[in-house]
């Protein structure tokens, strides 16, 4: 009987918060306004990509409504004339900035710095990008999700990574039995993939695998150090399917020539693994090593928020590097684009990501470096489009919901001055993007970096990276 009595009283709790949301018709959870794009150029992105010509596409309720149908009475009308649409952008590699860890200080204490879940995302939004695959993913990055579904927040759908076999704020696993366990904590926590780390023995990283696979989670990340040295086939094995960086792949030799790389990617073929090549990051790592102006310099380092920008100057760990190690940066960024040349010849998909959050390199605007790297590396434009569009969504496995322009598609979409096509910097001339159906015109766009910046550069001073670490200690 009480049983019972608690049920009705949970349901109705629910039944409540459900109406209450409703009620308040949050901005990203449900989509009141009607849109209407006029005489636009869509980029479809669809297999076969047929570009559509001064087309017209009605969004409706978050999603793509009609494409070349009749405009409803009352739609929001924007001019697509010389413009060009394409998908929503998809970064498959970042860290995004969220609250400390709850350090067990004392129970309650909570964590030692709080940040602004939209200043941390806007910066994406600005970019276009609006899917990203966090490939650190805590508690705080749920919180995160949660604020942009229910509308506080606009940002980007997040797919969530835990990783196992990390630091202390992952899970870490020893043995197969802890690796298989740490598998199913993460897939009760909630967590949609698992991300292989570093520090993984041998057995425990083929355990961890062969569990996520049992589990029907898709397994990301990086190759053990563990294999360093070891023949290539023993760390590509089929459900270990997509590589973070090409970095995990130039440092398991010391052999950088095009025909390792082209035994990379013909593993990689056979076992179904995909590859986030990443080349942004090392050459990031060898632009630092020489000079920390390289990084104050980058576009949109002062949307970073000042904790970051003030570690990434105070504490940079590739800053100062010999003459030696600095060829070597430059040796594996000239590797990864052989791999990224045998991957393109083997005809294994890749997809864009960047690693945004990690020193100088920056949420957002880090992928249209990462897009031109590609293109410089041998992909085509379309390629590069496709590997931060469809490609990207077909791996996460909602390819059926984003990543294309198609009716019934969730509409996040980015309205572009010029062809991308054409040349893949004009990525950057974004003159609005549709996240899950909310317009935010350029014009929007600029006040909320602005908003952004104007909070970074008052609260300096507040934040000193080495300050913070200290605090910790005491
Ligand atoms: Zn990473």
């Amino acid at each position: 009987m009480k049983k019972i009595y608690l049920l009705v009283v949970l349901l109705t709790i629910i039944s409540c918060n459900e109406k209450r949301s409703i009620e308040k018709e949050s901005p990203s959870s449900k989509q009141k306004l009607i849109y209407a794009i006029k005489n636009v150029n869509i980029i479809p992105m669809t297999t076969t990509n047929k570009i559509i010509e001064n087309a017209t596409v009605v969004i409706k309720e978050n999603k793509i409504h009609t494409i070349n149908k009749s405009i409803p009475e009352n739609a929001i009308i924007i001019d697509g004339k010389n413009k060009w649409l394409t998908p929503g952008f998809i970064d498959m590699h970042v860290h995004t900035l969220s609250d400390g860890t709850p350090f067990v200080m004392y129970p309650t204490r909570g964590p030692l710095v709080s940040f602004n879940t939209q200043y941390n995302v806007t910066p994406y939004i600005a970019n276009g990008v609006t899917t990203v695959f966090e490939l650190g993913a805590r508690p705080e990055n749920i919180g995160q999700r949660n604020e942009i579904i229910r509308g506080d927040v606009i940002g980007p759908r997040i797919a969530l990574a835990k990783v196992i076999g990390g630091n202390k704020s992952n899970l870490t696993a020893q043995t197969p039995s802890d690796g298989r366990n740490a598998v199913r904590f993460a897939k009760e926590e909630g967590y949609e993939f698992i991300k292989v780390y570093t520090w993984l023995n041998e057995e425990t990283f083929k355990a961890v695998i062969d569990e996520a696979k049992k589990q029907q989670m898709k397994v990301v990340g990086h190759i053990p150090a563990a294999f360093e040295g070891k023949a290539a086939t023993d760390f590509f094995v089929p459900h270990f399917g997509l590589i973070a960086h090409a970095e995990e792949l130039s440092k398991q030799t010391n052999d950088h020539s095009y025909k390792k790389a082209q035994e990379f990617a013909r593993l990689a073929k056979e076992n179904g693994t995909w590859l986030i090549p990443n080349l942004s990051n090392m050459v990031s790592i060898e632009q630092q090593a020489k000079s920390l102006e390289n990084i104050e310099n980058l576009p949109g380092f002062k949307y970073v928020h000042p904790l970051m920008q003030n570690k990434w100057l105070t504490s940079n760990s590739y800053h100062g590097a010999s003459k030696d190690l600095i060829a070597y940066y430059k040796e594996l960024v000239d590797f990864h684009i052989l791999i990224v040349k045998a991957f393109k010849e083997a005809n294994v998909p890749m997809v864009a990501g960047t690693d945004a959050g990690i020193s100088g390199i920056i949420a957002g605007f880090s992928l249209h470096q990462e897009l031109k790297l590609l293109v410089d590396a041998g992909l085509t434009n379309e390629e590069a489009l496709a590997s931060t569009t469809r490609l990207a969504a077909e791996w996460l496995g909602i390819d059926d919901k984003i990543g294309t322009i198609e009716t019934g598609k969730f509409a996040d979409m980015v309205l572009l001055d010029k062809n991308p096509l054409e040349d893949i910097s004009n990525t950057t001339k974004i003159a609005g993007v549709f996240v899950n159906g909310k317009w935010i015109a350029k014009k929007n766009i600029d006040t909320m970096l602005l908003e952004v910046e104007k909070w970074n550069n008052v609260n300096k001073e507040n934040y000193n990276w080495k300050a913070l670490l200290n605090s910790f200690k005491n």
